[in-house]
């Protein structure tokens, strides 16, 4: 779960944050049986893990906000062998005036079921009156979006790109093997462990579909492919073409079908509006910049394509020319079993 040496790991100051929401009312609310779930309990799709509470924790430093929540840093206390987790907190009144006790459950279930090197790990969850924890994994590095906003550019060096890019694919390969489809891949939606390593962190849009296809609108527009603005049924193929979207976006610093809000641009010239965007979307309108290597300008050919059937399928961009350029081993390494992807 953790270094052995995570006694030692300093967790950094706690702010208070969960009182402080007490006080404004916000763990409250009428909603004594929604979302009472817990890890420990039998029943669920996963084996049942050893029961926890909040108080089992050491609060540490705020890693930050989401909108139904806070996530802290957190230490298990003993005489539990110290781990090192994502504390991750949500108020059940939020998330019943938002709808979205469905969506939570889904997205527990699948993740607490899942293993693998480049998806966040949920260890555990547990609730009281009006609140839902979850332990995640801690990705050291945060998040990749913020990253990218930090590097020249927002883009990364080919060699670096490639890399994250065989770990994302791997882990699409995990997540196609089960049957799930992500189908919200963006830069948001990862985060970096200690190594820097690449993790999946989100799972709220992903569906289980054991052989149907889909047809719900959702995800991001600069990350949607032609049949999801089409709204026609799509499968596996619409996380194909985000990944070819994101390995675009990791090495120009946007991605290829840029959506520029218009209020940014009020009074002055839009270059692109919505209805543009979804035009260029559903036309494939790719445009590469000059700078990418050769190699690369095929791979994102190969994966933004109109037709989902065309696109490369997984276990090739292990074995794809600017995969292995740079990272020779991806294909061997790959954990998963690629027979059919
Ligand atoms: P949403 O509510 O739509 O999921 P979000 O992803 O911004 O929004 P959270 O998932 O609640 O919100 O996370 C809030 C912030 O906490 C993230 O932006 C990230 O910086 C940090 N964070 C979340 N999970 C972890 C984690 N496992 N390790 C390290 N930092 C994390
Ligand atoms: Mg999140």
């Amino acid at each position: 779960m953790a270094p052995p040496s995570a006694p030692q790991v300093d967790v950094g100051r706690y702010d208070g944050g969960l009182e402080r929401d007490e006080r404004k009312g916000r763990r409250t609310g009428d909603h004594p049986d929604v979302l009472n779930i817990d890890s420990a309990a039998a029943g669920a799709s996963h084996p049942p893990t050893r029961s926890w509470r909040l108080k089992d924790f050491d609060l540490g430093k705020a890693l930050g906000k989401g909108k139904f929540g806070r996530v802290y840093m957190a230490r298990t206390r003993p005489p539990n062998p110290a781990y090192i987790i994502a504390l991750k907190c949500m108020y059940k009144k939020e998330l019943v005036e938002g709808k979205l006790e469905k969506q939570v459950r889904r997205e527990i279930e699948i993740q607490m079921n899942l293993r693998h090197p480049h998806i966040l790990r949920l260890h555990g969850y547990f609730h009281d009156t009006g609140r839902i924890f979850l332990m995640l994994e801690f990705a050291a590095k945060g998040e990749m979006y913020k990253y990218m906003n930090k590097v020249p550019y927002r883009r990364f060096p080919e060699k670096q790109a490639a890399l994250y890019i065989a770990q994302m694919t791997d882990a699409l390969a995990y997540l196609h093997s089960k049957h799930i489809i992500h189908r919200d891949i963006k830069p948001e939606n990862l985060l970096l462990g200690i190594y820097g390593e690449l993790k999946i962190g989100d799972f709220g849009w992903s569906v289980h579909a054991p052989g149907n296809r889909r047809t719900t609108m959702c995800g991001t527009l600069d990350y949607l492919p032609p049949e999801m603005v089409d709204c026609l049924p799509h499968g596996e193929g619409v996380d194909l073409w985000a990944l070819g979207v994101l390995t675009y976006e990791f090495c120009e610093g946007a991605p290829p079908f840029e959506e520029i809000d218009s209020q940014q641009y009020e009074g002055a010239h839009n270059p692109y509006s919505l209805a543009d965007t979804y035009t260029r979307i559903s036309n494939v309108d790719l445009r590469l910049p000059d700078r990418f290597s050769p190699e690369l300008r095929d791979l994102v050919r190969r994966l933004i394509r109109k037709e989902p059937e065309k696109r490369l399928p997984l276990k090739d961009v292990l074995r794809h020319p600017w995969i292995i350029k740079y990272d020779p081993e991806a294909y061997q390494r790959s954990s998963v079993n690629l027979s059919k992807h």
